[in-house]
């Protein structure tokens, strides 16, 4: 056989070897940058004698069409293109026959009125919210994304409604922006890369590796910063990487509709396998329709077992290459570097076969997604910007919903380097924000501030949304109108366990009392949540986890108190019950009786000794007593001793005379008239 086909497409003795007798489909296409379906469309005209389900080919036809590459390129283009022509001339009647089975609703519905938009009974509905982890009752709100899956599984297709469109939040806002831009004004941008997967798989240690050997360091050394994300370059080519470990970057985003990752790397340890973690990310992954690369971990392990994951994520539905399937899967190890130029590589290529979507207009006011928020102590408010479309300059006026955040003072990058601007795809710390934005605020730069919007109303800034001189976030919710916080540590074993307890407890509110989440996260609870908990003095729930030994020793020896639950309800009683304890008890007002006064006896300057008469109910010792001239109330004091014909009596009824203390203001006389009435404490509950 001739090696000679392969000359100059292959690299590595590997890959030469893999060919020596068939090849995937999936995988040739890859080396093609094109599809697998576009591949087996395009063949048979070719001449090539390969079905259109085909998974694998001989080698010899496998160089066959390596060596037409360009020309199948050509054939794909010219075809996609003849078929845009052809859609075109049929876009109304598709249009038109599309509206009529899509289901127009509103980025943010509650649960009833979706039931009844899609016409089915509520009951349906939560249960197949449950069912997706998501507990909502009647009148919560569900998000487009939410509404989507359910509308999914029951057969329907929903659509955001127009005015939804142009003025919501969150990506729909982005994908409005790019959606308005020219064609011809969108340029190729950098795939954005989320990595995914349990906890301890490898996440933070894939993103360290990539970070340490494909970051290009500053020219003067600049060491790289946590900025939660970075760029690297592979083959002439930007890959930005989101790096906040675990979902939560991911999450809090998605929760408000803006995905901003275009590709995802799902983690998996090669000795642990799919864990529930793995599964919840699949789903996220599913849901937000991108492209994922299985990146196989720790295969430098003893008990590494890279069969059973693949058979394991098999069972998911997500057949690797290798076994006939289009998951991409690649054995890597974080820890040793091996297997990541090759991850790289891929990512590469599926940017490729993915960059129509993957592009912005460089050229104008810069859009973006906050992907992280703090409050420094130096620096204030401070956030990290990834931009989406523009380029975000110094000077550039910050605002999110309309609303005037700040401006440009001074952008850094991801190596501290000062930048006066950053392009598409770029992450950005930016100085100068006013108010601390939240994780998944879609920033956009306007040059029109109205004046009235520059100044922020004292309300504003007092919900600490940004209280830039308080940085401590506990001292400063503390000081929040007045509302009394409950600090809370949320630790749980899955994702969606976490979302529902954290959307839920935080809608627990009652104008006095706050659910006040401080940190949440997913696995056992360990030394730093109780290090946490007992300089905030919050509470630590974990629900399906639990401490580990030497966490709860040190909550132990700090008292912090850790509360484990099983059942999700339980759970959010606890917290109303403690929130309901935190409430000041409501005073309640009981009338006891009306009398008149009939004579001054002895005026002292704090306390009268009067004689008067009860004209209805009772007067009664300890009870308190408003006085009334012409319905007026002219004092109010305490009712401090009670005599009945000369004996000391604990009340007076209707009818008879009395002598009383009256503790006070001197200030009553004869023919006023004393209401005597006690202030029941009642205790509230939410
Ligand atoms: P995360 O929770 O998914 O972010 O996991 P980490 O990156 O924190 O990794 C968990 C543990 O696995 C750490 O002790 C890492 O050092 C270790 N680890 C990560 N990747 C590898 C690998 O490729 N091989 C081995 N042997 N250990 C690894």
């Amino acid at each position: 056989m001739t090696f000679g086909y392969f000359k100059g497409i292959f690299k590595k003795q590997e890959d030469v070897k893999s060919l020596f007798f068939v090849m995937n489909v999936s995988e040739l296409a890859r080396k093609l940058r094109i599809n697998s379906a576009e591949l087996l469309e395009i063949l048979p005209e070719l001449g090539f004698d390969v079905g259109k389900k085909a998974i694998k080919v001989d080698e010899k036809v496998a160089g066959k069409i390596l060596d037409l590459g360009n020309k199948i390129r050509d054939r794909i283009e010219a075809k996609k293109k003849e078929q845009q022509e052809e859609i075109k001339k049929t876009i109304p009647a598709v249009a038109e026959a599309t509206e009529k089975r899509e289901i127009k609703i509103p980025a943010v519905i509650t649960v009833k009125n979706f039931a009844l938009t899609i016409d089915k009974p509520v009951n349906e509905v939560i249960k197949s919210l449950m069912k997706n982890g998501v507990l909502a009752s009647l009148n919560e709100r569900i998000d487009f994304d939410t509404a989507s899956i359910i509308a999914d599984e029951m057969g329907l297709k929903l659509s955001l409604s127009e005015e939804e469109i142009i003025g919501e939040s969150g990506m729909e806002r982005i994908k409005g922006i790019l959606q308005k831009e020219e064609k011809s004004n969108l340029k190729l941008r950098a795939p954005i890369v989320v990595v995914m997967g349990h906890v301890d798989h490898g996440k933070t240690k894939l993103l360290d590796t990539i970070r340490k050997t494909n970051v290009v360091e500053g020219e003067a050394g600049g060491i790289t910063q946590h900025i939660g994300a970075y760029q690297v370059k592979k083959k002439g080519q930007l890959i930005t990487f989101i790096d906040t470990p675990g979902h939560e970057a991911f999450t809090a985003m998605r929760s408000r509709g803006a995905r901003v990752a275009d590709i995802a790397i799902l983690v998996v340890a090669a000795n642990d396998s799919v864990k529930p973690q793995t599964l919840e990310a699949i789903k996220i992954i599913q849901q937000a329709k991108i492209p994922m690369i299985v990146a196989i971990n720790k295969i430098d392990l003893p008990d590494a077992n890279i069969e059973k994951v693949k058979k394991d994520l098999s069972s998911l539905n997500l057949i690797p290459e290798d076994w006939g399937g289009k998951t991409i899967c690649l054995p890597i190890s974080a820890k040793n570097n091996l297997g990541i130029d090759e991850l790289l590589e891929a990512i590469v290529l599926v940017s490729e076969l993915e960059k129509d979507k993957i592009v912005a207009n460089p050229d104008t006011l810069a859009s973006g997604t906050i992907i992280e928020a703090h409050l420094d102590k130096g620096e204030g408010a401070v956030a990290t910007l990834l931009v989406q479309n523009g380029t975000l300059k110094v000077g550039d006026n910050l605002c999110i919903e309309q609303k005037f955040y700040g401006k440009v003072r001074a952008l850094k990058d991801y190596r501290s380097q000062d930048i006066n601007e950053a392009g598409p795809a770029m992450p950005v710390k930016i100085i100068g924000f006013k108010l601390t934005p939240k994780v998944g605020d879609i920033v956009e730069v306007s040059c029109q501030i109205e004046r009235k919007n520059k100044k922020f109303s004292s309300h504003e800034i007092l919900r600490g949304e940004g209280l830039i001189t308080k940085v401590n976030k506990a001292e400063k919710e503390d000081e929040e109108e007045g509302v009394k916080k409950l600090n809370l540590i949320i630790k749980t074993d899955v994702l969606g366990s976490l979302e529902v307890i954290s959307e839920t407890l935080e809608k627990i509110e009652s104008g006095e009392v706050k659910a006040n989440i401080i940190s949440q996260g997913l696995g056992n609870i360990n030394d730093s949540d109780v290090d946490l908990a007992n300089s905030s003095k919050a509470l630590i729930l974990g629900f399906h986890v639990k401490a580990t030994a030497s966490a709860e020793d040190l909550a132990r020896e700090k008292n912090v108190e850790i509360k484990f639950y099983d059942i999700v309800y339980n759970l959010f009683d606890e917290v109303k019950a403690r929130l309901s304890a935190m409430l000041s008890p409501e005073l309640v007002r009981k009338e006891l009786g009306k009398a008149t006064v009939v004579a001054i006896f002895k005026t002292e300057n704090k306390f009268m000794i009067i004689g008067g008469k009860v004209i209805s109910g009772k007067v009664v010792k300890g009870a308190k007593a408003d006085v009334l001239r012409n319905k007026q109330l002219i004092i109010s004091g305490e009712i401090s001793e009670l005599q009945s014909a000369k004996e000391n009596v604990t009340e007076v009824a209707a009818g008879q005379e009395f002598g009383l203390k009256f503790s006070g203001k001197s200030e009553i006389k004869v023919g006023d008239i004393l209401l005597a009435y006690q202030e029941e404490k009642i205790i509230k509950k939410l």
